[in-house]
């Protein structure tokens, strides 16, 4: 048991062609030696039945006309003995007659070759007694022996015995038998002879069988490896590029840290998303997005410095640099990379600018651990899309999709469904008269299970999804809706919504939002939307085309949380804005900051000076009005005038600074706030959702 255990480990470690070369040479070798033997067995049979034909040949041809039913009974002369021994001993007959008895009836030699044999009366033994009854056995094989019924012939070597009945009647019973025994020893060395032809020739056969077999083997398992071989490679590579796989990508990032982290090496993970590429494949079809697909690839191959190039996913490249090792050097790289796609790609003779996001991260500074390194790669990926900018760099800060935070992300789709977003509206004030002229919408999330949540609380998060797209649009679908509504009741607003960086991406969001005007017939310059400084530089060329295309058709744009951003006034002043929105921060304290109002005075003489209407954010006191109102600052907004509020909530509000006792319209734009209703309104506010 065991050693078939150990013959069995040995041969599992053997090649495939070798094991099928062992395992079949032992079948092989057991076809042999029963063919053989086989072949052996019929070779004798023929040789004994050949005998026996020769035996009776020999008898009747021979020696039986010189007998006769008379000479056979009373025994011959010695004339018919010599004619017989005439004819026994001519060479055709002697050389393979090796001794014959002609047998009476009763049991007595009449003749022999061996005349000392003649006239002998003997024990008849079974063959004899068969024979004489007319029932010969077949020849056999014998080996004479001493005191047996061939004692007489010790000394012939082996002969074949042979009975064969000696009639004179046709179908009567024998008078007597011949029994004739052949000399084996030339018919032994012509067997011999022929066995070992044919166990050379069965030899031969076999091993070129064998040899056959191990060579269509050998091809066939050679063909499987090939086959394997082209296997491992497909499921490594991408099909469209023939660039490595992600599969493939993160076995060389594995590897390549194993070894820098060895040899003290640098590495870093590049990781690329194509902007805008569905709307190139949606727009000039798939066969253009291939080759879109495959030109990326070739001048990233072309730019890399080496390093590994592989696609990732649909429109997402990685490259894995195995000489850099600090973010500097990471930073350039991606730099050259951004470069080598600057160049518009011409397809059909159409020149399309491809632009691409950067996210990276280097090992050492980043992640210790290959994993780590290219997912660390990724987050700074998705900071770069949802912030529009060309390269990001991994930093801690982007850790926080925790667990809950992927929940509530997991969420979105649905609850966009349900319609769990929705609008709170804090008024916009004229600082001059308290007009109200408009609200700003301020989504919140009325979370099934967590309450109302503050956009803070998810915001950003929807930000790093294409999600936020479908958000933006059902917030200005909400919005609108609820303008037309107030309208009707004779309440004329403007309504401010804020859009991300990601929405200006979007190329469709012009024509989605006028089509939504037209849904609910609102003017295109009721509405306004805010845009951070930073939403609008993340892709300074593409916002500013879409900032200008809702220009064009009216809708107000306003430049949100102004000052926290780092735009220069140059490009402020490139922007297609109507609108500039002081972040509160400037303006909370500026009552007693002299320098908050230093900044938000120069921040209004710079919109004077590019003519757009200057809206303080965060007024939450009277003498921040006062300040405000002094320097010149057009509009408010802030819990002083209101908290941000439900429809349901402002509406009685709104209808009281319209005037409106009931549903009718009263002359004129807006409504005013008096100080008194201003606090009044204030303090009925609802606590902001946080
Ligand atoms: P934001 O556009 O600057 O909105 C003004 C924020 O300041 C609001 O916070 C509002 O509640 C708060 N605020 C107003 N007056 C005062 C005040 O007197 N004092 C103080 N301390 N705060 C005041 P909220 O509603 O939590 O919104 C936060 C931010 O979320 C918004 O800042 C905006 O950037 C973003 N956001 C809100 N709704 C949307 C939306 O529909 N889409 C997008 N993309 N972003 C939104
Ligand atoms: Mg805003
Ligand atoms: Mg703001």
């Amino acid at each position: 048991m065991r050693l078939l255990g150990r013959v069995r480990s040995v041969i599992g470690r053997l090649s495939l062609t070798r094991q099928v070369a062992l395992l079949s040479l032992l079948p092989m070798i057991a076809l042999g030696l029963i063919l053989g033997r086989v072949l052996q067995t019929q070779l004798v049979d023929r040789t004994l039945s050949d005998a026996t034909r020769s035996a009776r040949i020999i008898a009747r041809v021979g020696v039986q006309p010189e007998l006769n039913p008379r000479n056979l009974a009373t025994g011959l002369s010695k004339t018919e003995i010599a004619t017989l021994d005439r004819i026994v001993t001519q060479p055709a007959v002697g050389r393979e007659l090796a001794r014959i008895k002609v047998w009476n009836a009763h049991d007595t030699v009449v003749y022999s070759e061996s005349h000392a044999l003649i006239g002998r009366r003997l024990q008849p033994s079974d063959d004899l007694e068969a024979a004489l009854s007319g029932h010969p056995l077949g020849a056999q094989l014998v080996d004479p022996r001493k005191h047996s019924e061939t004692a007489s012939e010790v000394g012939l070597g082996e002969l074949i015995e042979v009975y064969v009945p000696l009639r004179f009647k046709a179908g009567g019973a024998p008078a007597g038998v011949f029994e004739i025994y052949l000399s084996y020893r030339p018919v032994a060395a012509a067997v011999a002879g022929d066995k070992r032809t044919i166990a050379l020739l069965l030899a031969i056969g076999l091993a070129l069988l064998w040899a056959v077999l191990y060579r269509i083997v050998g091809r066939a398992s050679r063909r499987l490896r090939r086959q394997a071989a082209e296997n491992y490679e497909l499921a490594r590579h991408d099909g469209l590029t023939g660039l490595p796989n992600r599969t493939l990508f993160n076995e060389e990032v594995a590897r390549a840290v194993g070894r820098a982290q060895r040899r003290g090496e640098a590495v870093a993970v590049l990781l690329i998303d194509l902007e805008r590429f569905s709307a190139i494949n949606n727009t000039l079809g798939d066969a253009s997005g291939d080759e879109v697909l495959r030109e990326v690839a070739r001048r990233l191959q072309g730019g890399a410095d080496g390093a590994l190039v592989a696609r990732v996913g649909g429109d997402e490249y990685a490259l894995l640099c195995p000489n850099v090792g600090t973010t500097d050097a990471a930073l350039a790289l991606a730099g050259r990379v951004l470069a080598g796609l600057e160049t518009p790609l011409l397809l059909e003779g159409v020149a399309l600018d491809v632009e691409a996001s950067v996210g990276l991260a280097v090992l050492g500074e980043h992640a210790d651990d290959p994993a780590v390194l290219v997912q660390r790669a990724d987050l700074a990926l998705a900071r770069a899309r949802s912030h529009g900018s060309p390269v990001e760099v991994y930093s801690p800060g982007l850790e926080r999709s925790d667990a809950p935070r992927l929940k509530l992300l997991g969420q979105v789709r649905s609850a966009l469904a349900a319609g769990e977003f929705v609008l709170h509206y804090q008024p916009k004030v004229d600082l001059q008269d308290r007009r109200i002229t408009g609200v700003e919408a301020l989504v919140r999330w009325q979370h099934p299970e967590l309450g109302l949540l503050a956009p803070d609380r998810f915001i950003e998060l929807i930000e790093q999804t294409s999600l936020i797209g479908p958000l933006a649009l059902d917030v200005i679908d909400q919005a609108l809706r609820q303008i037309a509504a107030w309208r009707r009741r004779g309440i004329v607003l403007e309504v401010a919504v804020n859009l991300s960086a990601r929405n200006l991406a979007d190329p469709d969001l012009p024509d989605r939002i006028a089509r939504l005007l037209l849904t609910h017939d609102v003017a295109a310059e009721q509405l306004v939307v805010e845009i951070t400084e930073s939403a609008a530089m993340a892709d300074p060329d593409r916002g500013v085309r879409l900032l200008e295309a809702l220009r064009r058709m009216g809708v107000g744009v306003a430049i949100d949380d102004f000052g926290t951003g780092n735009a220069s006034f140059e490009y402020i002043s490139e922007l297609p804005a109507t609108e500039l929105k002081i972040d509160r921060s400037f303006v909370t304290e500026i009552a007693t900051r002299a320098r908050d109002r230093a900044i938000v005075r120069s921040t209004i003489d710079l919109a004077r000076n590019l003519g757009l209407t200057v809206v303080a954010e965060g007024i939450e006191s009277e003498e921040t009005l006062e300040c405000l109102a002094a320097e010149g600052c057009q509009m408010g907004q802030g819990f002083l005038f209101a908290r941000p509020l439900p429809a349901e909530e402002l509406t009685p509000l709104l209808a009281a600074a319209f005037g409106l006792g009931g549903a009718e319209l009263r002359s004129g734009s807006g409504a005013v706030f008096g100080p008194g209703e201003a606090r009044s309104v204030a303090g009925r506010a609802a606590a902001p959702a946080r």
